[in-house]
């Protein structure tokens, strides 16, 4: 386990649904939770930040977790 990472956060005001995030993602770490995506294997992300640079409305953020 990695002391800390940095993983990506959704501001579902933000977010449209579009789920280019989840298409993008080269670990395949994160899915759709209904219209809103979410991180179910947060051990794999690698914090590439492709998710963030792809989302059109700029609704993910990478944040450093404990
Ligand atoms: S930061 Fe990279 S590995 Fe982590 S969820 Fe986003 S695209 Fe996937
Ligand atoms: S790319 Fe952005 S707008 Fe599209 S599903 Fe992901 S967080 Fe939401």
């Amino acid at each position: 386990m990695r002391p800390m990472a940095e993983l990506p956060v959704v501001d579902e005001s933000r977010c449209t649904g579009c789920g280019d995030c989840v298409a993008v993602c080269p670990v395949e770490c994160l899915g759709m939770w209904g219209a809103v995506p979410w991180l179910p294997r947060p051990s794999e992300c690698v914090s590439c930040g492709v998710c963030v640079v792809v989302c059109p409305p700029q609704a993910i953020r990478l944040e450093d977790q404990d």
